[in-house]
């Protein structure tokens, strides 16, 4: 497996392969989610190419960017057995000058949901996001749809920016239990992953309601915030694959979101109906 830490050498690299790229960007902590983008991507290209950046501009004043898990020597073997060919672990420097320009995530849904939570997350994701697109030559790159309204933007953004790369939007991995795996996820201890699964519960919940008929979705909240009743709910919301709220479920059209705290840790989750 190669290894980049520079841009330029990076992109001469993807320039210069003869077949098609799949590209997985992440921030690293690889767990069974990443690596389930991975085999995808090297299921269905001829090259696999991952990079692992904690991109800073995704994170606000006061977020967790210091703290965030950094396991580089792990996650390069996890790579390297999955066959990975290359393994793009850029520096800062490589990536952001001073004062170059950006890309703004939408005004409406780029400030919902996590954009509401974390005003200006979206730009820095978005930024990052193009930056890795292009020195990656990617033919298809591999988004989580536990991450549902990263990958929409992602999507939006690729389509109005005639970008010539196909976003792949790939399932949830779960831990046995139904907690959505995460990086984030090492921030808790027994208890709290105990607590956690009123998440997972509550979404599964919504899932049986919808799956014997109910779609309105103000009972179907009811019932899933009975599941978490110990938690601090950010936001439970329904939308659809553009996110525009729904009053009612529209089968293959709905996407249940939930926010909550856990302690101090900050979980996402989601199911697409
Ligand atoms: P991250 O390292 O958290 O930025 O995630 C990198 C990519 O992995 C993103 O496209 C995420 O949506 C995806 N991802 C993270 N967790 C999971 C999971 N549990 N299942 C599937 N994909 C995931």
């Amino acid at each position: 497996m190669k290894i980049f830490h520079s841009a330029k050498e990076f992109k001469n690299y993807t320039k210069n392969l003869r077949g098609s790229i799949g590209f997985v960007p992440t921030m690293g902590a690889l767990h069974d989610g990443h690596m389930s983008l991975v085999r995808r991507a090297k299921e269905e290209n001829d090259f696999c190419v991952v990079s692992i950046f904690v991109n800073p501009t995704q994170f606000l004043p006061g977020e967790d960017l210091s703290k965030y898990p950094r396991r580089i020597e792990a996650d390069t073997k996890l790579c390297e057995l999955a066959g990975v060919d290359a393994l793009f672990l850029p520096t800062l420097e490589e990536m952001y000058e001073e004062d170059e320009p950006s890309i703004k995530a939408p005004k409406i849904n780029g400030y919902v949901l996590e954009g509401f939570v974390r005003p200006g997350h979206f730009d820095g994701v978005l930024t990052v996001v193009m930056k890795l697109l292009n020195i990656s030559s990617a033919t298809k790159a591999y988004f989580g749809q536990k991450d549902a309204q990263q990958l929409i933007l992602i999507e939006q953004m690729v389509k109005r920016y005639f970008m010539d790369v196909e976003i792949v939007a790939c399932p949830t991995i779960r831990e046995k239990e139904g907690l959505a795996m995460s990086s984030r996820n090492v921030y808790l201890d027994e208890e709290q992953k105990k607590a956690s699964l009123a998440i997972s519960k509550s979404l599964f919940a919504a899932g049986t309601m919808v799956g014997a008929g109910e779609l309105d979705t103000a009972k179907i909240e009811a019932r899933m915030r009975e599941e978490l009743a110990g938690l601090d709910v950010e936001y439970i919301t329904f939308c659809d694959r553009n996110l525009g709220k729904q009053e009612k479920i529209e089968l293959k059209n709905s996407i249940v979101l939930v926010a909550a705290k856990v302690g101090a840790t900050r979980l996402i989750d989601n199911i697409w109906i």
